[in-house]
């Protein structure tokens, strides 16, 4: 036999309640089944409603009742049979009746009493069980039975306490001579020993099933509802949560004592002394396993589930008086218990100074005026304080058993809230350690729950915040690469990239949630004028955890801000050399701030583009290794441009398709004078550990005076047509010695040059293609050999790759 319980979302509407035939269908195939049933939807609630409207002689009470009523003509209607539909109709109008006729009393007398108020909220269930009895007999051999002749309790009438003595033997008379194949029932509602209607608190249907669960030693207790089992939280809060597969009674206990109401927390009592595992499943998606509870405590992540209590007050008895004085708790306990207030938690100073007790807000009234006059003495003579109250607070709670098992648990669930701000009030674990439960402001209960879910059961996502400054060839290529990863990096790597800002000379715009990388463009053109001093006040203010500075310019202002960055622990990835090919006190000085304020400064570009030149450098010389001797065509540019050059093109028109096609720096002399090849030679010399300034640097400059003079883009072309027999005779001398011309740095011994040379064709620099870089280390480990690595060294698409890898570096650290 299984006990199968069907909740009020799942019985809310025509539409629904055929869905649970089918399952009642289903599931009567292969067991005899007792079926509980709540209220069709928020009917309950409703009822409550009328009879408190009532009570307050509000006369739009009968406005509820009126919906309710629609509801379940509108059920019979649709899913009645026809010949049935008088039969029922007739039995629902009389309970309708006396349900009217009782909102008239309340609202005659202008009075609620509890038995009433217990009557009046069981008329949902009586109705919606006799219902759904019906229409359950078309599919299957389904009968009805009132639970008020099964189900007896105490005459406290609301939340009433079930006499099991009597309710068993009640169950076991009925049941053994019962023998069709469904039995539908209301939950929620019972009886007194004297015949008078009570109700086992809201949400009490779990309950009731529970109960015949426990009478008949049923195999199985269903829950179904509208959620696909037990959640790590609620899931209509976080929206990451997800289902658990199995969790033992303690821990669905703990979880629905503390507000995981997809259960309500008597039902496991009954069915644990029996060992009856309880299933909870969808009525939308009854394909989905759900989540068992049973004795079994399944090994695996020591926190299982996360929930919380709103509405809590929390009262603190505090006073010179209390310490050492014994008896202070009885009283306060005793004071509590004799007004049925319910304690939810407890926590007490070691120095009995204080002792804190969270309870519900509605009862807080009541306490607070009850412990104030059980204290009334002590209270008059200063010995204790009033009762502190303080309200809008929430509990929120880990639950699991395997959590004694683990250190430091509490230590990540307070650290994880302070981190983002959620003022704790008061702490309780118990000696059993299934639960730790923090009281906080209510305000933060969402935001609580979320961090501790993130905490416990997430993947980490790591968000990495970008500050671009630059948006030409590199910085645009940049930004397109980031829009096309953005996914494959938060799947693959578990990182999230945001471009929090971007800037150019003139403009700049902040997103905070991140600027749409689809229409940066626009959005930039109407962006704010910008300035370097300005975009650096609004990227610190915004203090976003992992930021990052990205220069993707050439501009020796940008570079000399990279200090403020770093001193604020924000990161700077640039594909700009001017800061590390400045005075080498700089370059030391920004490598010293990084360190000191924990803040990433990484520049692969700066050589080679996106080749891993200054990386694998890096981590030769971190692993021990040692420098002796650079060999490399550092130059895309320039190794193009002699690739092109021969007697038959003129040196100009070389130059000027390299600046075309994005291989030189923006003043194309840069690269031509061999001041960009000496910037780099110097860069990888003081990255292998040697402390040289770019003066040391031995320049052999093949430009001719006139050329290297010149101060603009114009008259530097000029000079070029000029001097074309200069180069062409550059060239014929190479050529006439079997050999290329080639661009080459050389570091060795401590010093550096760099100029052209001619290259035979046995050297590895010969067939060097297009605008290729290769860069030759003789080490300690590679003393004959070198290590080489070559490659692509120009162009904005591998430039920006480069900056791409070290942002990539910065989120993995
Ligand atoms: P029913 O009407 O079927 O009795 P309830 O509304 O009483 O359903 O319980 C189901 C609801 O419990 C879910 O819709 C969800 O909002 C809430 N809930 C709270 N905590 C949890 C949790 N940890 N797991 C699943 N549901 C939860
Ligand atoms: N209908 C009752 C309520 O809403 C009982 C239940 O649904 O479990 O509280
Ligand atoms: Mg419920």
């Amino acid at each position: 036999m299984n006990v199968l319980k069907f909740g009020g979302s799942s019985v809310a509407n025509s539409q629904n309640i055929e869905k649970v035939v089918q399952i009642i269908a289903n599931e009567a195939a292969k067991n005899q089944l007792i079926v509980v049933v709540s209220a069709f939807g928020k009917t309950t609630n409703k009822l409550i409603e009328a009879a408190e409207q009532a009570a307050q002689n509000n006369a739009n009470y009968l406005d509820g009742y009126k919906e309710v009523e629609l509801l379940h003509s509108e059920v019979i209607e649709t899913l009645v049979s026809k010949n049935q539909q008088e039969e029922v109709k007739n039995h629902i109008n009389s309970l309708f009746k006396q349900l009217r006729t009782l909102l008239e009393g309340c609202y005659l007398l202008k009075e609620i009493t509890p038995k009433a108020l217990a009557t009046i909220s069981g008329f949902g269930e009586l109705l919606s069980s006799y219902i759904i009895a019906n229409i359950a007999n078309k599919e299957v051999d389904a009968v009805y039975k009132d639970s008020r002749e099964l189900i007896i309790t105490s005459n406290t009438f609301d939340k009433a306490q079930v006499d099991f003595a009597l309710t068993n033997a009640n169950c076991n008379a009925f049941f053994t001579h019962n023998q069709q194949q469904v039995t539908i029932l209301p939950g929620f509602i019972a009886r007194t020993k004297e015949g008078e209607p009570t109700t086992l608190g809201r949400g009490g249907s779990d309950y009731s099933a529970a109960i015949y669960a426990a009478a008949v030693n049923a195999d199985e207790l269903q829950i179904w509802t509208d959620v696909s089992g037990m959640y790590t939280a609620n899931p209509h809060l976080v929206k990451q949560a997800f289902p658990v597969s199995h969790i033992s009674y303690q821990e669905a206990m703990e979880l629905s004592h503390f507000g995981a109401k997809v259960i309500y927390p008597p039902t496991i009592q009954p069915v644990l002394h029996k060992e009856i595992p309880i299933r909870i499943k969808n009525t939308f998606e009854p394909e989905n396993a759900g989540t068992v509870i049973s004795k079994i405590t399944e090994n695996g992540k020591p926190v299982k589930g996360i929930s919380h209590i709103e509405n809590i007050t929390l009262l603190t008895l505090e006073g010179s008086g209390m310490i050492g004085v014994s008896g202070i708790s009885k009283r306060l306990f005793e004071t509590l218990s004799a007004h049925n207030i319910n304690v939810v938690l407890i926590t007490q100073a070691s120095s009995e100074h204080s002792i804190c007790v969270g309870i519900y807000d509605e009862d807080a009234e009541k306490a607070a005026l009850k412990i104030n006059e059980a204290f009334a003495f002590e209270i008059e003579r200063h010995k204790i304080d009033p009762i502190r109250v303080e309200q809008g607070l929430a509990i929120i709670a880990l639950v699991g058993d395997n959590m004694r098992n683990h250190q430091g648990l509490s230590g990540q669930m307070f650290s994880s809230l302070g981190k983002n701000n959620v003022n704790i009030r008061a702490i309780a674990q118990g000696a059993s350690e299934k639960n730790i439960s923090a009281v906080i402001n209510s305000s933060d209960a969402k935001k609580a729950l979320n961090t501790l879910h993130e905490q416990f059961f997430e993947e980490k996502v790591k968000q990495v915040n970008l500050f671009v400054t630059g948006v030409g060839n590199v910085g645009e290529r940049f930004l397109a690469q980031i829009h096309q990863q953005k996914k494959y990096l938060k799947e693959h790597l578990k990182l999230n990239i945001r471009v929090v800002a971007i800037s150019n000379s003139k403009q700049m715009i902040f997103d905070e949630k991140g600027i749409s990388l689809k229409s940066w463009k626009e959005q930039l053109q109407d962006g704010e004028a910008s300035s370097l001093e300005h975009f650096f006040q609004r990227t610190k203010a915004l203090n976003l955890r992992n930021s990052v500075f990205i220069d993707n310019t050439a501009n020796q202002k940008v570079s000399e801000v990279y200090e403020h960055y770093l001193t604020n622990n924000i990161g700077v990835v640039t594909c700009n050399k001017i800061a590390c090919a400045s005075e080498l006190e700089n370059y030391k000085k920004l490598k010293y701030i990084s360190r000191k304020y924990s803040a990433p400064f990484l520049f692969e570009t700066n050589v080679g583009a996106g080749l891993p030149i200054i990386d694998t450098l890096k981590n030769l010389i971190a692993s021990g290794d040692r420098v002796h001797k650079i060999q490399a065509v550092l130059s895309g540019s320039l190794n193009f441009v002699f690739n092109n050059f021969n007697e038959s093109t003129s040196f100009h028109d070389v130059v000027q398709q390299a600046q075309e096609e994005g291989y030189t720096e923006p003043d194309p002399k840069i690269d031509l004078s061999g001041v960009d090849v000496a910037r780099k030679i110097l860069i990888l010399a003081r990255e292998s550990g040697y402390e040289l300034e770019l003066s040391n640097i031995e320049n052999n400059a093949f430009l001719p005076k006139k050329s290297l003079e010149t101060t603009n883009n114009a008259d530097f072309y000029t000079s070029l047509i000029e001097f074309e027999n200069h180069f062409q005779q550059l060239y014929k001398e190479a050529a006439d010695n079997n050999c290329r011309l080639k661009y080459v740095a050389e570091f060795n011994d401590g010093k550096a040059s760099v100029g052209l040379q001619h290259i035979p064709f046995d050297h590895p620099f010969y067939n060097l293609e297009g605008s290729d870089n290769i860069v030759l280390f003789f080490t300690d480990r590679y003393p004959v050999n070198p290590l080489q690595i070559k490659g692509a060294g120009a162009g904005a698409d591998v430039t920006a790759s480069g900056i791409f890898a070290d942002v990539i570096r910065i989120g993995n650290q």
